[in-house]
């Protein structure tokens, strides 16, 4: 990395994108969060003091961070936390990393859900969607699932640094669900093909969480298929799923029995999101 002991915060800061241009298209914003964390300081800080030289100890930090980014490991682990729907959440590589398009689900989900309903989160991973929910409608009782008790263990310390009250249940998807106890079954499912060539980006995170079957679908076919078990009548899911997925969770959705399907955009301006309700 750079040449001196004396390098101010702007010089390592150049150095730093320089390095990371090749392996990071956020190299500039990747750089910032890494010095600022190894200062143990806020971002504002590098912009406030330019030209503070910071010590050997946190150049030592800010390198091995550099490394580890380098070899492909997200921010995200690195800093240890990772911002969802204004909540600081902990993150680790026991469970994905939650994606601003995630945020369209919670979004959509708390326009519909009120004071004494049953919201039911599966595959929580860091807890993120049931966090925000919680977050969102206090009234509202929240479960979670996850098969991964590393996951679960993520979840409920982020639970508790919130002071949030969401059930984590362990097991898959529905099954840890009561029959016919849930007015909104919420759910970022692993969507994305085996062999995708997107994965090759993605493989510092879980491939539980991330991959499911041939066509991306096998998670989805799974959750529709048992929804309407757990489902209220009347009662709503809404699940996220792949930019090209759309029609196909949507016909998944008409065959199990749900009425008033659609989808929604993402800012990407791809249908992320497909919903409806259980007929009553
Ligand atoms: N949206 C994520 C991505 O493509 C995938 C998350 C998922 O499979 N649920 O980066």
């Amino acid at each position: 990395m750079g040449d001196g002991p004396s390098e101010t915060v702007g010089q390592l800061l150049r150095a730093a994108r320089d390095r990371l241009g090749a392996r990071s298209e956020s190299a500039g914003l990747d750089a910032e969060l890494l010095l600022a964390a190894a200062l143990g300081k806020p971002r504002s800080f590098l912009y406030a003091w330019p030209d503070h030289v910071p010590t050997a100890s946190v150049r030592e930090r800010f390198d091995h961070a550099l490394t580890d980014r380098l070899e492909g490991q997200p921010v995200a682990y690195t800093l240890g936390v990772r911002e969802f729907f204004g909540l600081e959440l902990a993150v680790s590589p026991a469970v994905l990393i939650p994606r601003p398009d995630t945020e369209l689900l919670v979004e959509h989900a708390v326009a519909h859900i009120d004071a004494g309903h049953a919201v039911a989160d599966l595959g929580t991973g860091s807890g993120a969607i049931a966090l925000a929910v919680a977050h969102e409608r206090p009234g509202a009782r929240v479960l979670a699932t996850d098969a991964s008790p590393a996951a679960l263990a993520v979840a409920r310390a982020n639970a508790r640094r919130l002071d949030l009250r969401v059930d984590l249940v362990a097991g898959d998807w529905c099954a840890p669900l009561a029959d016919a106890s849930v007015d909104c079954l919420l759910c970022n499912p692993p969507y994305i093909a085996e062999g995708d060539p997107h994965l090759a980006a993605l493989s510092a995170e879980p491939a539980s969480a991330l991959v499911s079957g041939r066509d991306g679908l096998d998670a989805l076919r799974a959750i529709v298929a048992q929804a309407p078990r757990v489902l209220r009548p009347g009662g709503r899911i809404v699940l996220e799923h792949g930019f090209e997925q759309a029609a196909a969770v949507r016909a998944l959705l008409a065959e199990a029995g749900f009425r008033d399907i659609d989808s929604e955009r993402d800012l990407g301006g791809h249908e992320r999101i497909s919903f409806g309700r259980l007929r009553d």
